[in-house]
């Protein structure tokens, strides 16, 4: 066989190739600087408030402006639209009218924790503790023995918001689930896993001391009480008004000698929120309308007035139509420009854990390290409630990425027969715009700290800077 064979045959294989190996040294120290960056931006963003808090600062100081304030809209404007103070758009305007489409990336901002229940307060046995309902996919026995901290929004009688925020400076007290002695578990060990913590068992400590005076019958309950008004002027009725969150007190660490990837709270899905912003954030005058999207609520099933099914974010488009129209507007137009766009739906996958690389089917599964995966499609049993993304805007897109040295991969979630999960895609599906899952791949997905490869979040962002600039 002669040489060019060879060469003809390698051709034909279909090759997957680890990011380091590509990057020049250029590229790898930026690798790097960016993850710096993510880090920074992961540990201002504890809850999906704060993380849109985070974006709408970050998008103000590149001179994004709140589109509620405009009177009309130019090629290359920079505007962002806020939902609730728990979803963010941001766009930056194209030479291309709204109707002929849009370039969306969309990621949600909320993450798997723990909630405080609305009267949630009690003491037992010297001690305080708040009642808990767990959101979204924890596996609660991760929550146990570990320090928690405590964010949240309390509406006051009187209308005045607090925010509340304790567990993450270093003064600061952490909050803590207890878990039983290996000496006294017989029973408990006996149980399976899912079963062995229950959700009415993830209670929170937050306090040990009783209160000074008379002798109430409450006086440990009592003493949380005299803080609170202290320190918030909060009283127990407050609690019936108010979002507390309990997330993994701690911030974001660099793993291993290399330090090659990240551990942190919230990857899933603040990582590609991460991505996609600092894409649209460098983006200036492209061609079709850029938008970014953060929405809440993708953890418990995209509901509420916040998730990705409510119309905030057509009733965004439909401002923008206005905007560009002189303040006309039809429906017409909204349905053409919702129709005629193409999304990245922006969010986590699996990647194949050495240790468990037994539920993923390593033929279709994401290597860490190896790109930016691609999903076609979700869903569990059969494809079932997956948005199956059309081989033409794959097609697209692998030319796309293929032309501009972006590393991806396709991927599934696991086997077939494992389990399965879904995103945000199928609902913007809905709207007939081309949509597909395009991500970074992660280790130890929904549990407090997760783990992702500097490489592979290099490796997201160019492909979204990519998809805004070219596509
Ligand atoms: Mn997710
Ligand atoms: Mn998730």
């Amino acid at each position: 066989m002669e040489i060019g064979d060879v060469m003809e045959n390698n051709k034909l294989f279909y090759k997957k190739h680890f990011i380091w190996d590509k990057l020049n040294n250029e590229e790898k120290v930026d690798v790097f600087n960016v993850a710096d960056d993510y880090k920074a931006f992961i540990d201002s963003s504890k809850t999906e408030r704060l993380t849109i808090n985070e974006i709408i600062k970050r998008a103000e100081a590149k001179g994004f402006v709140n589109i509620l304030d405009q009177k009309d809209i130019k090629p290359g404007a920079r505007l962002y639209y806020v939902n609730k103070g728990k979803d963010a758009v941001l766009a930056v305007i194209g030479k291309e009218n709204i109707e002929s489409g849009m370039n969306i990336v969309g990621s949600h901002v909320d993450s798997p924790r723990i909630d405080i229940k609305q009267n949630p307060l009690y003491e037992e046995h010297g001690i305080s503790l708040l009642k808990t309902h767990y959101y979204g996919g924890i596996r609660k026995y991760q929550w146990v023995t570990i320090p928690l901290a405590l964010y949240g929004t309390v509406v006051k009688g009187n209308g005045d918001v607090i925010e509340i925020a304790i567990g993450d400076d270093e003064n600061d007290p952490v909050f803590y689930i207890t878990d039983l002695l290996p000496h006294l578990a017989k029973d408990q060990n006996d149980k399976k896993l899912s079963e062995a913590i229950e959700g009415e068992g993830l209670n929170v400590i937050i306090g040990s001391l009783p209160s000074e005076g008379k002798d109430d019958e409450k006086k440990f309950k009592l003493n949380v009480l005299k803080i609170l008004d202290e320190k918030y002027g909060m009283i127990e009725e407050d609690f019936q008004t108010a979002e507390l969150e309990i997330v993994p007190a701690g911030r974001s660490r660099d793993v291993g000698l290399d330090r090659g990837m990240i551990m942190a709270y919230g990857h899933d899905d603040r990582v590609c929120a991460y991505t996609s912003l600092k894409a649209i954030l460098e983006l200036e005058n492209p061609h079709k309308t850029a938008i970014a999207l953060f929405v809440d609520k993708e953890e418990i099933g995209s509901v509420g007035n916040t998730g990705m099914e409510s119309q905030f974010f057509n009733n965004m488009v439909a401002e923008l139509i206005a905007l560009q129209n002189e303040g006309n507007y039809c429906e017409r137009s909204l349905k053409k420009a919702l129709a005629n766009s193409s999304m990245l739906s922006s969010d986590v996958s699996a990647g194949v854990d050495p240790t468990y690389s037994q539920v993923s089917e390593l033929q279709n599964a994401a290597i860490m390290g190896q790109g930016v995966a691609m999903i076609k499609y979700t869903g569990s049993k059969g494809k079932s409630g997956a948005n199956d993304a059309n081989a033409e805007y794959i097609g697209k897109l692998r030319k796309l990425f293929n032309d501009n040295e972006v590393i991806w991969q396709s991927a599934e979630l696991g086997k077939v027969d494992q389990g399965g999960g879904g995103t945000i895609a199928y609902i913007m599906a809905n709207y007939n715009m081309d949509v597909v899952d395009l991500g970074v791949p992660v280790l130890s997905m929904h549990a407090l700290f997760e783990m992702v490869s500097k490489t592979d979040v290099y490796m997201t962002y160019k492909a979204y800077e990519t998809f805004y600039n070219k596509f």
